[in-house]
């Protein structure tokens, strides 16, 4: 039986879609699969009744924005469609501190080795610092609470994955009109804008200011003959005639379509759940890779992400102006009690604009509620709302000790459903950590901290930057892959995304994810 494409990739977010442009252009047959949609700019979700959210029970009629799974404490946030997470994050692109290579990681994953990989991810991604001239509040004040506990050496812009204008600024007149932005063909032949500081990072840029895996890697890919086909939810991966069959229901007008494919090798790249439930359902479920190592679920890191937001009574900070983050306080050297985190400044979207574009809509033939709400879009503009409020974010070392597993529940118990073992006994005295020190950079400058119940009473947590699952180890016994991705036990089967990362990075991810993936890609013929 001939294989109809060299490569099955499964995903198209870091792992998937730099392992699929980077085959094509080695002249492999790629074919790309990746259960959400392409987006393109007018369906990005803004208002009620938008495709918000992607709910895996019923992907038919929910393949929107936001995977959120809450598995009893922990929930984890995550993209889905053409681009993967790129399309729902933050931009940042920073590289993993040089040490955490030292303990947990196969001895060929160095620093040093992932270097040029690293380097290679930025200039593929137009990764960039944001111009002095035109640093949001959050900015300024992240700056201000560094110094006033003494730590202003820690204090430091990030690299982001935005393409910005130096010369937009917050003192233009009407700075945030989407006029200002200027149109450009990026080196991949794709049209994008420059930042205007809309601060609606994670729900998609209007402007295209946001260098997406959708405008660089995946088009790139596609130009080498990769192809792509969204909507494509894969169920299981077999060995077959020396290759693998990869099986999967296509959503079409409005059911799932069962079909497979073949291919000499299989990437698996759905990140840290998407892959590891699969492998699990593989191994567990359907029987079809038993030899897949013991170790599959396990060392699962939540990066130790948290939030704490702060009021201020006199401060402007305006969270829904500017990149979603750009910058950083570095406590990764374990200075704090022994817990090692980064603090960043978290923003949020302004969705009143979209609330108030629907009502506006509805309000037709009333005059005096038209001038409502022109009055309250007025306000909006001089006053935007949470004005006063910084969410101070943060990631850390966590003990990556969680546990993905295929349990039941006691009102399905025919279904198989990914359940996540975790606790956070070992890694509570680095949330403490983060904690104390939002409460003290806030206090430092004049904000008042609220604590969230969900930590101080439930002891739960929300990532969005879920780690591990598919663990690089050197055997079996301790990894499911090893430094390449090749799967133990299975030729030409490759796990390349966030569920190969072994330990918490405590910075976010995806160029780590990126730079894994170029190097794998390199040592494929
Ligand atoms: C709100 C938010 C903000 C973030 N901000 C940042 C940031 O600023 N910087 C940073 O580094 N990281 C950030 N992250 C995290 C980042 O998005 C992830 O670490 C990164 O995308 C993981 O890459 P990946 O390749 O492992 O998986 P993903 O990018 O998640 O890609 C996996 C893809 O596989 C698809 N898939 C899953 N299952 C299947 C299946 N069965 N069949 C077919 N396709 C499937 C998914 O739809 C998805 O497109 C953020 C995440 C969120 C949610």
């Amino acid at each position: 039986m001939v294989n109809r494409f060299d490569v099955i990739v499964i995903g198209s977010g870091f792992g998937g879609a730099i392992m699929g442009c980077r085959l094509a252009e080695k002249n492999h047959r790629v074919l790309i699969l990746e259960r959400g949609r392409r987006w393109p700019v007018e369906d990005y979700p803004r208002k009620a009744g938008d495709a918000w959210f992607y709910d895996p029970n019923l992907p038919v009629s929910c393949n929107g924005w936001i995977d959120l799974r809450i598995f009893g404490d922990m929930s984890v946030i995550q993209g889905a469609g053409v681009g993967g997470g790129s399309l729902i994050y933050a931009n940042i692109s920073v590289e993993a501190p040089p040490e955490i290579f030292k303990v947990g990681w196969p001895p060929e994953i160095t620093y040093r080795e992932l270097k040029p990989y690293y380097d290679l991810v930025a200039r593929t991604m137009n990764v960039q610092e944001i111009p002095s001239n035109q640093v949001p509040r959050r900015f300024d004040l992240m700056k201000e609470a560094a110094e006033k506990i003494g730590h202003g050496d820690r204090f430091g812009p990030l690299p982001l994955a935005v393409t910005f204008d130096k010369n937009w600024s917050y003192d233009l007149e009407d700075p945030f009109n989407e006029r200002h932005s200027k149109t450009f063909t990026n080196a991949q032949g794709q049209e994008q804008g420059t930042c205007v500081h809309l601060g609606m990072c994670d729900l998609g840029c209007p402007v295209k200011a946001k260098n997406t895996l959708d405008l660089n890697y995946l088009p790139l890919a596609e130009q080498h003959g990769a192809k792509i086909r969204p909507l494509h939810i894969v169920k299981t991966i077999e060995p077959d005639a020396g290759g693998y069959k990869v099986s999967f229901d296509r959503i079409k007008d409005g059911r799932l379509i069962p079909g497979s494919e073949t291919a000499a090798k299989v990437v698996v790249a759905a990140g840290s759940l998407g892959s590891t439930e699969l492998l699990l359902r593989c191994r567990d479920q359907y029987k079809v890779l038993p030899r897949l190592s013991p170790f599959l679920g396990r060392n699962w890191s939540s990066n130790g992400d948290f939030l704490t937001p702060a009021f201020y009574d006199d401060r402007e900070i305006n969270p829904s102006q500017g990149p979603t983050i750009s910058s950083a306080i570095d406590f990764l050297d374990g200075s704090e009690n022994g817990a090692r985190f980064f603090i960043e400044d978290g923003g949020f979207p302004d969705l009143l604009e979209g609330y108030l574009e629907e009502v506006s809509k509805s309000a037709k033939g009333s005059r005096s509620k038209r001038f409502l709400l022109r009055r309250l879009a007025k306000h909006r503009a001089r006053k935007p709302p949470f004005s006063n409020v910084m969410p101070w974010f943060a990631q850390g070392i966590d003990a990556a000790d969680g546990r993905f597993f295929l349990g039941r529940k006691w009102y399905a118990p025919w279904k198989r459903t990914l359940k996540l073992d975790w606790d956070i006994g070992r890694s509570k005295q680095l949330i403490d950590g983060i904690v104390a020190m939002h409460k003290r950079l806030s206090e430092a400058t004049g904000g008042d901290p609220w604590v969230p119940p969900t930590w101080t009473v439930l002891r739960n947590l929300v990532t969005p930057h879920p780690l591990g699952g598919c663990n690089m180890g050197v055997t079996p016994e301790n990894g499911v892959v090893n430094h390449r991705g090749q799967v133990f036990g299975y030729d030409n089967l490759f796990v390349v995304d966030g569920a190969i990362i072994p330990e918490a990075i405590g910075r976010n991810p995806s160029r780590t994810i990126g730079a894994l993936a170029e190097r794998a890609a390199a040592l494929i013929e």
